[in-house]
């Protein structure tokens, strides 16, 4: 889906510095070379099946599909993965091929925390040096999860510059980078950046779209009619859509963080609100000021407040392949609740964002319709916010 150069349509490419084209080359032909190579398959297999937890289940969700009355919901359950979300597949990937490329460290962005948290994991995993840049704002915010890198093993750097948020640990990363390059990964947490990345994260999450395609069959006897999926950088809605891409038939349906509203400014829906752009190596759309100048976004999900999007999603946007609609903090609170209260399971807020999507479309479809709608991580660190939000405070 990606010609050479990592373009998808007019995005993509590798807008960086010199010193960083010798790091990109190098880590396109390792992957080039290893994504084929049956024992580097063999053994990402083996940790993502032994230690992830994967394959995640599609789970029919019956209560919910009756409360709905219309069409058949399937949740693909990445928030049962090892550390409670997608993020794992793609660390523990990467981290496999820095180790296959004779790489000691590891280097990793984080705005909630939560990709910082994947990468010390399969650090400690493997035996490797981590350092996580994270904005001091959110630093502050995510205190727990500077514990959790720090418990295993990672150094956490606090970022100043900017508005202190993820943003500013992306470009942090993207420096220190091209300052040690030798015995150093770049661990990208989502399918944005200069190419490869895009494609390698993209590949490392298609395993939630061909699991679904293979369950579906098997529970259903043929591929779901929907495929809805939440989207901050996009990489859990493209690896669940990747399989699909070919399969016309399949709706697929990314759901943007609205945050306060799209006619606000507070919001973080690129394709909702935002416009072509270069930033952080490549070119997609961006939320940016008339100066083109990032704008400062906001969602109630710290997953989700990325003021871009990955390439692929903004070229699937302009082919009408893929559609992706924006919803709000209140709508994505108010499925928080109901899938808590229908199902007994507690979602992310970021993929609380596509369940209340489907809670809007499935209704309107017709019963033998099947929707599956991946639930990219699960909800225990969003209890206190969501509390807050229905104005009730509880200790953490
Ligand atoms: C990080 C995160 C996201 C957003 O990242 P994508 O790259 O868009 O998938 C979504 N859900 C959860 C649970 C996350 O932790």
């Amino acid at each position: 889906m990606t010609n050479p150069n990592g373009r998808f349509g007019a995005h993509g490419g590798q807008y960086i510095p010199e010193t960083l084209m010798n790091a990109v080359i190098e880590l396109e032909e390792a992957y080039n070379h290893l994504k084929d190579d049956p024992e580097f398959k063999a053994e990402l297999h083996a940790y993502l099946n032994d230690y992830a937890n994967r394959p995640s289940r599609l789970y029919f969700a019956q209560r919910l599909t009756e409360e709905l009355g219309g069409a058949k919901i399937y949740l693909k359950r990445e928030d049962l993965n090892h550390t409670g979300a997608h993020k794992i597949n793609n660390a523990l990937g990467q981290a496999l091929l820095a180790k296959r490329m004779d790489k000691t460290r590891l280097i990793a962005e984080t705005g909630a925390g939560q990709h910082g948290v994947a990468t010390a994991t399969v650090a400690a995993l493997l035996g490797m040096e981590c350092h996580v840049y994270m904005g001091v704002e959110d630093m502050e915010r995510q205190a727990l999860n500077v514990y959790r890198m720090r418990l295993m093993g990672a150094e956490v750097h606090g970022v100043d510059s900017g508005t202190g948020t993820l943003k500013d640990a992306v470009s942090e990363c993207m420096r220190e980078w091209t300052k040690r390059i030798d015995d150093t990964h770049y661990l990208l947490g989502s399918c944005m950046g200069p190419h490869p990345f895009p494609t390698i994260v993209r590949d490392f999450q298609a395993f939630i779209g061909q699991e679904i395609a293979d369950q579906c069959l098997e529970l259903e006897g043929r591929l779901p009619d929907y495929v809805v999926a939440c989207v901050g950088g996009g990489s859990n809605a493209i690896g669940s859509f990747h399989r699909f891409i070919d399969h016309p038939e399949v709706k697929l349906i990314g759901c943007e963080a609205a945050g306060r509203g799209i006619d606000t400014f507070q919001t973080a829906a690129t394709l909702n609100t935002g416009s072509l752009g270069i930033f952080h190596g490549m070119k997609s759309y961006f939320c940016q000021d008339k100066y083109g100048q990032i704008a400062p976004v906001y969602s109630i999900s710290a997953g989700l407040d990325y003021p871009g999007i990955g390439p692929e999603h903004a070229w699937l946007h302009d082919i009408g392949r893929a559609e992706y609609v924006a919803v709000t903090d209140e709508a994505a609170v108010d499925a928080f609740e109901r899938l808590s209260r229908t199902e007994g399971i507690i979602p992310a807020i970021e993929s609380a964002h596509a369940l209340a999507h489907v809670l809007e479309l499935a209704p309107k479809l017709p019963r033998e319709t099947i929707v599956v709608v991946t639930l990219s991580g699960r909800g225990d660190k969003d209890c206190a916010a969501m509390a807050r939000y229905r104005g009730e405070q509880i200790n953490e």
